[in-house]
């Protein structure tokens, strides 16, 4: 027998680990690795996963060419050897007979899904062509950019160079963007991903509207199932009885919309009944007399007649922050585009943090390690003299520059103010499930004269499409490093193809080089192949590619805590006053004279609409075995859950006529209705609301196991609650009815 560890070209680049700046690898030992499945030789291929965001560490086993099996790599700092169901279904996708294969124009009209198939030559000069012309006639800003995944970023490169300042992706405005902006706004930075929550440390755990457990991330799961094994405490604020509210010492079912009034209490009781981190606050924090005065009032009792929540139990709850501090882990959510005024609601949260002493301490949130990876050394990029379409920075104030505002995107393709957009690259975003108010998603789609699409599926947007491109997935490309430092020891990771593409699939970076070429912007891609890219990046941080590529990650001493700091670091709290800004003054400044609300320096409690008699408030969340609306069509993923059930009040379901299992479908106040699903009838969720995961009643024919099944929530969403500060869609503002379905 014979044992091989595969480092494929990374031996031949291995070059001695220099180290820049403080920071430095742990190890730079290799391990081996035994890889034998009876007398077949298994070469083994560390990367990691793209089933979802997390990238947890990945084994990939090859023989003959062919992906045997992916299980965990134990080396990953982070996942340590662990993979979700996802995870493991990482083969279904790369050998899912769906995929798109070959390159292909549109033939018929837009969306009627007729298409010819044309050479990777043909395609990419149509595409250069396109892109061409569209510069020519209407300039580089008419080109957006709507990506998303780690591919993604050599294509951002790719318009920038192009000229065009315009990129969206629903990662911000449907997703953790009011998060990020309301912690940045109080601690002057945002969370970042991997959040760094310290649940091993944590003696009190705190879930807002998350749903871990549902929402399963492999590390954070297990620190949190280790947590509650070792007796952290744990409060879920939900309106239904979640699998981690399953697991609470309290579960305070609030009524959907009024989480700020519960936040605002909580600091009453932290503040007024003397519960909060006094030194600390003194110490680090400014604003706290204006927070003090705010708050006068807003008791439990106050809050009770809001949030339907007993007061003893808000005051319960502050007090049992005030016993665990500085150790609160109040985990800052990852969806958070809810109701509109979600930035504020982060930034109170982000206060009751600080009110815990928690940021910057053992047990609460701790501070990422900054990493500093390699640069290329590249032409100035383009300045555009137009600005960007999308609202950021100006409309959105807030927004983010380098995500953008899709739905911002929509509007300007739509309204063609402050300019006309006319052409869409869609890469890896399923626009019409990622993005509410799909009917406008459509007309602006309808409107534009070049869509090209880059994907792995054919999902429902690439019927629309002028140009589809098939991509590599995961398991077949190199991809940019995986960089994290907001690990407690931040590492960084590689993806690297453990087989060649099937078909004639392409991986993005050579997709994109290609097209560079074709414009004449190949100087900002000086690499000649994926290994040298990484070997630019990686090397400066004293990473030996060749090290990397056996092990598949390399792991940094980490600084998590605010003892550990060094100046290097950069400023503790890096607001215009360098302290917690528990009082905002960037928001004091946006607030002058603007006439609009939600720019208050301090949160406050805005009444939510009811849903109309006979309606309900749709929540959604997700599936622990599917992400997104990816997942459906995977052939093994879909054999655990096919289809998604509606979440009902077992006596509304009685008072309906309705039974258990028996199948529904939802209208919503616009008419829109629902493809049929099933219900669940449980007492485990409030009377005023419905419930089901995201990511089903797939509209793509050519995803033949998922077509068809179970009900799209984002569907449904054909009104949103837009956030003033940055351009976020809350999206828990659709009221639907409940009726039998047909047949
Ligand atoms: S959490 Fe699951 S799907 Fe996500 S990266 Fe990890 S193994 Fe893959």
């Amino acid at each position: 027998m014979d044992t091989k560890v595969t480092r494929r070209n990374f031996v031949k680049l291995s070059v001695g680990a220099g180290v820049l700046g403080a920071t430095q690898p742990l190890s730079a030992e290799a391990p081996s690795r035994p890889g034998w499945r009876g007398t077949q030789r298994i070469e083994q291929i560390a990367t990691n996963c793209e089933m979802c965001f997390w990238r947890c560490g990945v084994i990939a086993e090859v023989a003959d060419g062919k992906v045997l099996r992916v299980s965990g790599n134990p080396d990953h700092p982070l996942t340590q050897g662990r993979l979700c169901a996802r995870g493991n279904a990482g083969t279904e996708l790369l050998y899912d007979p769906d995929r798109l294969k070959y390159p292909q124009i549109r033939v018929g009209k837009r969306g009627e899904g007729k298409f010819k198939r044309v050479t990777w030559d043909e395609a990419l000069d149509y595409f250069a062509q396109k892109l061409t012309d569209l510069k020519t006639q209407y300039g580089p800003e008419s080109v957006a950019l709507m990506p998303h995944g780690v591919s993604s970023a050599f294509f951002g490169t790719l318009m920038r160079a192009y000229g065009s300042p315009n990129r969206a992706e629903p990662s911000f405005a449907q997703c953790r963007g009011p998060r990020d902006v309301g912690y940045a706004l109080t601690f002057g930075r945002d969370l970042g991903s991997p959040e760094p929550v310290d649940l091993e440390e944590a003696k009190l755990i705190i879930l807002i509207g998350s749903h871990i457990g549902e929402n399963v991330f492999t590390s954070q799961v297990t620190a949190f199932a280790e947590a509650l094994s070792r007796g952290a405490r744990l409060i879920v604020v939900d309106p239904r009885f979640s699998t981690s509210a399953a697991k609470a010492d309290w579960w305070l079912p609030i009524r959907p919309g009024t989480d700020m009034a519960l936040l605002l209490a909580w600091m009453n009781v932290l503040i007024w009944e003397n519960g909060y981190d006094k030194e600390y606050i003194e110490k680090h924090a400014t604003g706290f007399a204006e927070l003090r005065e705010h708050l006068r009032g807003l008791t439990p009792e106050w809050a009770e007649a809001i949030t339907e929540l007993p007061a003893g139990d808000i005051r319960a709850t502050a007090k049992a922050m005030a016993e665990a501090k500085p150790a609160v882990a109040l985990h800052p959510g990852r969806h958070t585009s809810w109701y509109g005024d979600d930035t504020q609601r982060a930034r109170a949260m982000a206060i009751l943090t600080a009110l815990t002493g928690s940021w910057g301490r053992k047990g609460g949130i701790f501070f990422p390690t900054p990493l500093k990876p390699g640069k290329f050394n590249l032409p100035p990029f383009p300045e555009s003299k137009r600005g960007r379409a999308d609202g950021a920075g100006t409309r959105f104030p807030f927004a983010s520059e380098d995500q953008g505002v899709t739905n911002g995107l929509i509007d300007a393709t739509l309204t063609e103010k402050p300019y006309p957009i006319k052409g869409w690259v869609i890469y890896g975003q399923n626009v019409l499930e990622s993005v509410p108010q799909r009917q406008r998603t459509l007309a602006a789609m309808e409107k534009l004269d070049f869509i090209a699409v880059v994907d792995v599926m054919p999902m429902e947007h690439v019927r629309y499409a002028d140009l589809v491109l098939p991509e590599a997935t995961y398991l077949e490309r190199y991809d940019m490093p995986h960089i994290v430092p907001s690990a407690k020891k931040p590492f960084v990771a590689v993806r690297q193809p453990a087989v060649e593409p099937l078909y004639e699939s392409k991986p993005g970076w050579w997709i994109t080089k290609e097209l560079a070429r074709r414009l004449g912007l190949e100087a900002y891609f000086p690499w000649k192949t994926p290994e040298q890219h990484l070997q630019t990046l990686v090397e400066p941080m004293g990473v030996s590619v060749g090290t990397l590529g056996a092990r598949g990650a390399v792991a940094f001493e980490g600084r998590p805590y605010i003892e550990d700091r060094i100046p290097a670091d950069g400023p503790l709290f890096p607001t215009p006053s360098g302290k917690i800004e528990l009082y905002s003054s960037l928001l004091k400044q946006l607030s002058t004279g603007r006439a609009a609300p939600g720019f208050d320096p301090l949160p406050r409690y805005t009444p939510v609409t009811n849903p109309p008699i006979g309606h309900f408030r749709l929540l959604y969340g997700r599936s622990p075995v599917h992400s997104f609306a990816r997942t459906q069509n995977n052939a093994l993923l879909n054999s655990l859950e096919a289809e998604n059930e509606l979440w009902i009040n077992a006596k509304v379901a009685r008072d309906l006529g309705l039974r258990n299992a028996q199948r529904v479908i939802l209208v919503n106040e616009d008419g829109v209705r629902s493809l049929p699903l099933k219900l669940f009838a449980t007492e485990g969720i409030r009377r005023d609301c419905v419930y089901m995961a995201h990511g089903f009643g797939s509209g793509a024919n050519g995803l033949r196991r998922a077509y068809g099944r179970g009900a799209s929530d984002n569907a449904l969403m054909s009104r949103v609650q837009v956030d003033p500060i940055m351009g976020g869609t809350g999206m828990r503002v659709t009221f639907v009815r409940v009726l039998r379905a047909e047949g």
